[in-house]
């Protein structure tokens, strides 16, 4: 159940997943954790609500880590061919880092799952395969962003929609106030004591500072060839799901 991505020799795998590989896929699950309260759980669901999936449709998932999305959008597809029929749905996990993939993979992969490394940037994939192209949590890490966008789209059938759900700024000042109080005093502390790794968590809270606001994001959406571009908040925009459409 993959393509395009190196065939690992079983004893190298074992070892590399026991290894680091393990630990920062679980840093990111912690960090996620962490940084939504455990809430991104529900987020995601939203995300794959919203994605509607369908029988016979194929999803890239970039930036899919261990591919919680990817599970649960062809999950939910499922549950719509028992009732009506149809082909499975399939969907590709991409990621740059081939060890995420691996993490994923231990979790558990199946024939409507195929796992891709590559990068957001440059996707190692055919133009027009998904209906759909989600990026949980990625967007923020990629260097060139406007490459990556104009990517997915390119990876979009016509028709097709683009979900983007990352970290964004709080709609109100009360809530600013306690999520600023949150993410600069408690997660790099939080961060210290759990994973020794202050920095890390420090840069985390930083990087998500540093992405652009709700408007400004859709515009780059706008910008990279997006239509329909709209935005739904999250948990008082702590969140924020862009959806734009390839038409
Ligand atoms: N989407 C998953 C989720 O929500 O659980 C994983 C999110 S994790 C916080 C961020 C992921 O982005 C990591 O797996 C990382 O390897 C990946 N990533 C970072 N830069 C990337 C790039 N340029 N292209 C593709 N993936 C990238």
């Amino acid at each position: 159940a993959s393509f395009g991505f190196r065939e690992v020799p079983r004893e190298e795998k074992a070892g590399l997943v026991r290894g680091v590989f393990d630990r920062s896929a679980r840093r990111y699950d912690v960090m996620n954790d962490l940084m939504s309260l455990g809430i991104h759980r529900v987020w995601k669901d939203m995300v794959i609500t919203e994605a509607n999936p369908r029988p016979g449709q194929t999803l890239v998932d970039v930036a899919g880590g261990t591919g919680d999305l990817a599970r649960a959008f062809v999950d939910r597809a499922e549950r719509v061919r028992k009732r009506r029929g149809g082909e499975p749905a399939r969907a590709i996990v991409t990621d740059i880092n081939e060890q995420m993939l691996v993490a994923g993979l231990k979790r558990g992969t199946d024939d409507r799952l195929q796992w891709v490394t590559g990068d957001a940037e440059c996707l190692p994939l055919p133009d027009a395969i998904a209906d759909c192209v989600t990026i949980a949590f990625g967007i923020r890490n990629v260097t060139n962003r406007d490459a990556a966008l104009k990517d997915m789209r390119r990876v979009l059938k016509t028709g097709g929609r683009f979900l983007c759900l990352e970290f964004s700024r709080p709609t109100t000042k009360a809530l600013e106030r306690i999520y600023d109080a949150w993410s600069f005093n408690a997660i790099p502390r939080i961060g210290e004591a759990v994973a020794k790794d202050r920095d890390s968590y420090q840069y985390l809270v930083e990087s998500i500072r540093r992405f652009p606001p709700q408007d400004a994001f859709a515009d780059e959406l706008k910008a990279a060839g997006f239509d329909r571009v709209s935005v739904t908040n999250y948990s008082g925009g702590i969140a924020a799901l862009h959806s734009g459409w390839r038409l």
